[in-house]
């Protein structure tokens, strides 16, 4: 990873390496994405416009970085690739490409931006299970009689877990409604296959994914994409444009809902760390991640508790949030990176109404820190265990002091 040996001063004049834990939020710039930046800047144009060199060179790596990304999403024909800004960006673009009328069923615990931009929302209370999860997906699609959708995430940001995408997409299917997932944690950390996972739609962020150049992508059913409102009026997203207001023609295809000028450096970016992860042995880097849980669970200390939905055996991914009983985790997580050098995050995550969820659960035993909110340690690649260990040893000295 690019900065892997970044060093941060300590109040006592130390020099230390940054211990890198927040990962969730943004991760480091892997190599990959790098060198194919620097490569494409000297000959760096505009794209789908010019006939110089740098233009079609541009042209050319925009739309490979495209097939690129298709194939890392498992993209089935007739899906297309939406070059976005984020994670965010996508879930809003489709949000308002759904058909009229549509029923969005999706749980309280999802992320800000796979909460709120859905219209006609049917929210169900977060599941104790991924049982339970499935199944109260199946009772809500057995009370909608008119068109729906599911949206759902495909790791948790707040508690990591992974959720069974695979059976609500089948139950979801069964009723001839579509699935969209929100892969921001999930593509970073395991396959994000449509076909496998049997989703329609997939949303994920460049930046979390060790490409942080601005770009996110939207990948999924091109049908409602192609009925859609333009996502941005403007050069690109218009065919033929006449004379008269509204005397036009939309394109069709990715570029109706790609209007400007796109984002080439995050979209190659995206594609060389794509192409990275298809060849790379992912069971490994997940067994990698895996081993950084184990250590950091058993490194933690007294006072520390990790919160989950589903229970500590369920499958998650690298992110880990603690309730810190008599603690305020802001604090704390102000002192790791200002006394410790170990950079986590601390608050509620953009994911309100889960934070509160869990964090009253655990107030029903200690916890009484002032301003409401977790800890959250995160890793994904180049995370190492001396990461982790700095982590619970720091915060077991600061939970003591
Ligand atoms: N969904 C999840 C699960 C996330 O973790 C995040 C980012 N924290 C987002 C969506 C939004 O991603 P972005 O800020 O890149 O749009």
């Amino acid at each position: 990873m690019v900065g892997d040996d970044l060093k941060t001063e300590l109040p006592t004049g130390e020099t230390v390496r940054f211990a890198h834990l927040d990962y969730a939020a943004s991760a480091p710039c892997a190599e990959a994405a790098a060198q194919a930046v620097a490569e494409l800047l000297p000959r760096y144009g505009s794209v789908h416009r010019g006939t110089g060199v740098r233009s079609q060179t541009s042209t050319v790596a925009y739309e490979v970085a495209r097939d690129v990304v298709a194939e890392f999403v498992g993209a089935r024909p007739g899906d297309q690739v939406i070059f976005t800004r984020n994670t965010t960006d996508a879930l809003n673009l489709l949000a308002r490409a759904l058909p009229p009328s549509t029923t969005t069923i999706l749980f309280e615990g999802e992320h800000h931006a796979n909460l709120l931009p859905w219209p006609n929302q049917l929210r169900l209370p977060a599941p104790k299970s991924a049982d339970e999860a499935i199944n109260a997906v199946e009772n809500a699609l057995g009370g909608i009689t008119g068109p729906a959708v599911v949206t759902v995430t495909g790791a948790g940001n707040v508690t990591g877990e992974v959720w069974p995408i695979r059976e609500i997409s089948d139950i979801a299917h069964a009723h001839d409604v579509r699935v969209i997932v929100d892969g921001a944690q999930l593509a970073p950390h395991l396959p994000a296959n449509l076909d496998h996972l049997g989703a329609d739609f997939l949303a994920f962020s460049g930046h979390k994914l060790y490409a942080p150049f601005g770009g996110g992508v939207l990948a999924g059913r091109a049908d409602w994409l192609d009925a859609a409102e333009p996502y941005l009026y403007g050069g690109g997203a218009s065919a033929t444009v006449g004379d008269r207001p509204g005397d036009l023609t939309w394109a069709t295809g990715p570029a109706r809902h790609e209007g400007g000028t796109p984002n080439l450096l995050g979209a190659v970016a995206i594609a060389a760390v794509c192409a990275a992860l298809l060849v790379a042995d992912r069971d490994a880097l997940h067994e990698h991640e895996q081993r950084l849980l184990t250590r950091l669970r058993r490194g933690l200390p007294e006072g520390a508790r990790e919160v989950s939905l589903f229970g500590p055996d369920h499958p998650r991914v690298g992110i880990v949030s603690l309730a810190l009983p008599g603690h305020d985790p802001a604090q704390v997580a102000h002192r790791l990176g200002r006394e410790y050098g170990i950079g986590v995050r601390a608050g509620q995550f953009c994911a309100h109404p889960l934070v509160r969820r869990l964090v009253n659960a655990e107030k029903s035993d200690t916890c009484d820190a002032p301003g409401a909110g977790l800890l959250r340690a995160s890793w994904g690649l180049g995370s190492t265990e001396d990461d982790v260990d700095r982590f619970t040893k720091a915060l077991a000295e600061i939970l003591r002091s």
